[in-house]
């Protein structure tokens, strides 16, 4: 993972739940401040009808009140009182009685009107229009009543009048005194405040914690506080406060209340501190997890860093190790250049002789053979004095490429000389190897070599000599091998020689083959034999294998499969298959007069090498024999498929569309892959023999003959069974729809002339 997608991810996580937590606390913040703030309101609202009503009860109580003292200025006796004395009545007389009356009026207006057992009144004064006092009861203690100030109240009307006292507001309820029309005098009431300050108690309590007062003029009455006495009341200011005018009067009642918050929503106020302090680990835990990210974080980078730093010291080590390497190749190289040979890069003498030394110390120790093959060009010293000292290079250059090229990587090569080369092949299995190794190395210089458009042969002359039998130190085997080159040599150079005669008679029998058949091409002693294809159903020869025959001198009859392989392994094949291949067409083309058959031409895959020249090959002897190309069928065994090319598959559709037939020899042997057959364009199918021989009595093998037949016709192809030696094998293979047969059941290969006569017949059945 990248390590900003890492961070990304991790910071999201945080943030997002960081956000969804805050989101959480201002919802409940919100929600109680809501809720607290409608509480408020409603407590508010609560408050606000309490301390009214409050102030209707005062009003109330005026109104009672100022009732009262209005009925008393317009009550008999003061009436009374006042017509005696506008009537002059003396004190003595009627007076003095009827003030007796008021006064006992007065006196039973503060006896009577009582709430809650306590006098309304404290004291009421009946007082003349110029202040003299006329009658007065009650504990109260107005003493100078100063009449004027009430001039102006209205007749009708009653004053609420206050003023302030040594001991506190007083409320007094003044109405003037009517009589006929005019203000005689002033009834003055003291109201007794405590009444007042009981009737609001009376409804309020302790733990309301609040505080009342009555606004006057003069002052204020208080009438209770229960804040002051709490421990959380500081100010009033902080408390909820309301002014309540009352009706009818100059007062007003003034309220503080302790607001609901510090009491009831004290446990919501908690509830919410309490629940952001259980917020604070939370996020805690959000910035730790972020911070222990941040460190992985910063670990990983780290860890990256020195990874980083580990493949920087790994390329820097990379550097050094090549910087090291380089130099120990130099070293190499001086080492090398001492012990080669500039021009061919083949090991020199000096090293030759060591690497042989070496060789035979492990030989010994293992008990293993050695072959030593002195290798010298013939003529070359005539190259280099005809064509220059160059040339004589290139021809050593290509030369050893050419021998290194043939060898297995245990043999080594050697340069030992101007043109004398040195193989060691260790650890020999087989005797006959070496003369076929000798052979091989012949073959290659049967190539010309090209200079400036010169092209020119150089041959060679090979001595060989064998650890052990041939000598045991390195001088003793050179000095031998040396010995049979020379013979090589005198005898007219071009050819190999082992130091001894002792070896195997098989390989003396394939070396001296090797050289006959280098005569018998030159003296032309091969010859043709055809060998007819029969059409199973008809018996009628639809064809002829052309099969090389060899009767030497000295050998007498030498078989194909023996020559044939040691032709390919010279390059003598390459003459053989042109012979061949001349002949055939020229005879088939000539025995188109007597029956239009096809003629069939076994091709080694070694000629197959050379595309080109196997193409300029078959189209120069069609075109020199005259033979349509469609009669000329060209077998080829599957080891050409196994190491297949572009290049032969290009041919073998040039050929086809030439109009010439492939057919796939000896089917069966090799590495047949259904798959080659489907890539190459082949036309038939030739069985090989090998099939047939125990065909009779082996179920298997008549299996497997079933099953390439049923494939060879799902393929399309033309099928043909070699080897055909009696009649069962003619019913059999008739009965299982193969095409065509060849065998010693119809005919064995025979000279021109006989397979002439042979096709002369109408058909081969005539002959049984
Ligand atoms: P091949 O191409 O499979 O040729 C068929 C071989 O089977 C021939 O052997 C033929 O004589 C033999 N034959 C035919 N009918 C019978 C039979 O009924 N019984 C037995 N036992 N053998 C039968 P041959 O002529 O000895 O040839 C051997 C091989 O040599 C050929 O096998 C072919 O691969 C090769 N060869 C022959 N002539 C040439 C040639 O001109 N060029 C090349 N490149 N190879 C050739
Ligand atoms: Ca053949
Ligand atoms: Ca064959």
């Amino acid at each position: 993972m990248n390590k900003w997608t890492q961070k990304l991810s991790s910071r999201r996580l945080v943030i997002s739940g960081a956000v969804l937590l805050g989101m959480y606390l201002i919802l409940i913040l919100a929600v109680t401040n809501v809720g607290q703030t409608r509480l408020k309101e409603s407590q508010q609202r609560e408050l606000g009808l309490k301390v009214q009503s409050y102030a209707n009860v005062l009003e109330l109580f005026f109104a009672v009140t100022t009732d009262h003292i209005n009925n008393l200025s317009t009550g008999k006796s003061i009436q009374t009182f006042y017509a005696n004395l506008a009537s002059g009545m003396s004190m003595e007389y009627g007076l003095g009685a009827s003030l007796s009356k008021v006064d006992r009026e007065l006196l039973q207006v503060i006896e009577t009107r009582k709430v809650h057992n306590k006098p309304v009144f404290e004291r009421i004064l009946l007082v003349n229009y110029n202040g003299s006092i006329i009658s007065e009861m009650g504990n109260g203690h107005i003493t100078n009543v100063n009449t004027a100030a009430y001039n102006d109240i209205q007749d009708t009307n009653i004053l609420i009048d206050t003023t302030s006292e040594s001991d506190g507001v007083h409320i007094k309820l003044v109405k003037p005194v009517q009589y006929s029309g005019k203000t005689v005098g002033y009834i003055i009431a003291q109201v007794n405040k405590n009444v007042i300050i009981e009737q609001m108690t009376i409804q309020e309590y302790e733990e309301s914690y609040s505080r009342m007062d009555l606004t006057t003029e003069s002052g204020s009455i208080f009438i209770w506080d229960t804040i002051s006495n709490h421990k959380n009341s500081g100010d009033l200011g902080r408390n909820i406060y309301f002014e309540v005018p009352i009706e009818n009067t100059p007062f007003k009642l003034k309220s503080w209340f302790e607001p609901l918050a510090e009491k009831d929503v004290f446990t919501s106020r908690w509830f919410t501190i309490g629940l952001s302090l259980l917020a604070i680990p939370v996020i805690g835990g959000l910035l730790y997890i972020f911070t222990i990210n941040n460190i992985n974080l910063v670990l990983r980078t780290k860890v990256q860093q020195s990874q980083r730093q580990q493949k920087m010291l790994s390329i820097k080590n990379k550097r050094l190790i090549e910087e090291v390497e380089k130099r120990k190749q130099s070293e190499q190289q001086l080492a090398y250049q001492a012990s080669h040979d500039a021009l061919t890069g083949l090991a020199n003498r000096k090293f030759g002789n060591d690497l042989l030394e070496r060789e035979l110390d492990n030989a010994a120790k293992n008990k293993t053979n050695v072959l030593i093959i002195f290798i010298d060009l013939d003529n070359f010293k005539q190259i280099n004095d005809t064509l220059g000292h160059l040339v004589g290079d290139m021809v050593l250059v290509e030369s050893s490429q050419r021998i290194l090229d043939l060898i297995a990587p245990s043999a080594t090569l050697s340069r030992f000389g101007g043109d004398e080369f040195l193989l060691i092949i260790p650890g020999l299995k087989d005797a006959n190897d070496g003369g076929k190794i000798a052979s091989n190395i012949l073959a290659l210089f049967q190539q010309s070599f090209v200079s400036k458009n010169q092209e020119f042969f150089i041959s060679t002359s090979i001595g060989m000599a064998m650890y052990p039998q041939d000598g045991v130190t390195a001088q003793q085997l050179l000095a031998n091998a040396d010995t049979a080159m020379y013979k090589v040599k005198e005898e007219g150079r071009n050819a190999f020689n082992f130091y001894n005669s002792d070896m195997n008679i098989d390989v003396q029998r394939a070396l001296k083959l090797d050289s006959r058949l280098r005569q018998a091409i030159a003296n032309e002693v091969l010859e043709l034999y055809y060998q007819p294809i029969v059409n199973l159903k008809t018996k009628k020869i639809i064809g002829a294998e052309a099969l090389m025959r060899w009767e030497d001198d000295v050998y007498g009859f030498i078989p194909p499969d023996e020559f044939i392989p040691i032709a390919e392994k010279n390059g003598l094949i390459h003459q053989l298959g042109e012979f061949a291949l001349n002949s055939a067409c020229y005879q088939a083309a000539k025995w188109q007069e007597i029956m239009p058959l096809q003629i069939s031409v076994n091709f080694s895959s070694v000629q197959f090498r050379y595309y080109d020249r196997v193409l300029v090959l078959i189209e120069s002897a069609l075109q020199s024999s005259g033979l349509s190309a469609d009669k000329l069928d060209i077998e080829i065994t599957e080891s050409l498929l196994f190491d297949h090319s572009d290049g032969v598959i290009t041919l073998l559709n040039k050929l086809q569309n030439m109009g010439a037939q492939l057919t796939i020899d000896d089917f069966g042997t090799g590495y047949s892959a259904l798959s080659y057959l489907q890539k190459f364009p082949f036309d038939r199918l030739k069985i090989d023999r090998a099939f047939l021989i125990n065909m009779r009595e082996d179920e298997g093998n008549r299996e497997l003959v079933n099953a390439i037949i049923a494939m060879a016709k799902a393929l399309n192809l033309e099928i043909v069974a070699e080897g055909i030696e009696d009649r069962w094998h003619d019913e059999y293979l008739k009965g299982i729809d193969c095409d065509f047969g060849q065998g010693y059941y119809y005919s064995r290969p025979l000279p021109a002339k006989e397979f002439e006569q042979l096709l002369q017949k109408e058909s081969i059945s005539a002959w049984f």
